[in-house]
């Protein structure tokens, strides 16, 4: 079938002069704008001893703060090295949404705002999170004064041992003065938490592992997660060492 069309060439459209009308040296223009405010708030890590153990302690951290359910989020793999939560990035968005769908409001609504403002890193974190302040929406999203987080983790490139620190996160269409405040209190009340698990040896600093862009593809012997960390030396997932080669 010979493909007519194909061989059409759109035709040139002459753009005409029109009118003779001045223009104006000011022109009117309806001005549009919407302000979007993520924040957030991370603290020290706390050193955890007893390795993946400590990860069964973690949703506890949330005790007595969490007004929703507590939902962790595991490391993604390295089929979602590229999900950003940006949705003018079709491919990375999809990914986002295949990683993230069956979360709750709640979580995708955290994951949003501390993905965008840096404050978590699912390339080597771990995250549980709950509602800890304000009020839901009737389709259960999160109002823009409504304080989301809980505690983040990951594994010390160095030693090995679980890094445990408090985040807490906000925002959207709106400010409020106050939850700044509220935010540095939730945040105080977490590490407490954090501190008083039986595993915790104390506040170190956090230094985050590099994760190398496009690389990654080292597959746990133990859990089989194919992490898309290019520098752990452990599995983001269970903890455990990872070999290389
Ligand atoms: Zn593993």
């Amino acid at each position: 079938m010979p493909l007519e069309f194909l061989k059409r060439r759109p035709e040139k459209t002459q753009v005409e002069p029109v009118g003779r009308e001045p223009v104006p040296e000011e022109i009117a223009a309806e001005e549009f704008a919407v302000r979007l405010h993520y924040s957030g708030k991370s603290s020290e890590g706390v050193r955890m001893k007893a390795g993946p153990n400590a990860m069964r302690e973690l949703p506890g951290m949330l005790f007595g703060l969490a007004k929703e359910e507590v939902e962790v989020v595991e490391p993604l793999p390295i089929e979602f090295a590229e999900a950003t939560p940006f949705i003018q990035r079709p491919s990375e968005a999809m990914q986002w949404l295949n990683a993230h769908h069956a979360h709750s409001p709640i979580t995708r609504h955290a994951l949003v705002v501390l993905e965008t403002i840096d404050a978590i890193d699912l390339a080597f974190d771990t995250f549980v999170c709950s509602l800890l302040h304000g009020e839901i929406d009737t389709s259960g999203y999160p109002e823009y004064n409504a304080i989301v987080g809980g505690v983040a983790s990951h594994w010390d490139e160095a030693t090995g041992d679980m890094i445990v620190r408090a985040v807490v996160g906000w925002g959207g269409r709106g400010v409020r003065g106050d939850t700044d405040r509220t935010a540095q209190k939730l945040l105080s009340t977490l590490l407490t938490n954090v501190l008083a698990s039986q595993y915790a040896v104390g506040l170190t600093p956090i230094e985050r592992p590099v994760p190398a862009a496009g690389r990654g593809g080292l597959v746990c012997a133990h859990c089989g997660f194919a992490s898309a960390h290019e520098r752990a030396f452990y599995c983001p997932k269970c903890g455990m060492r990872l070999l290389r080669g």
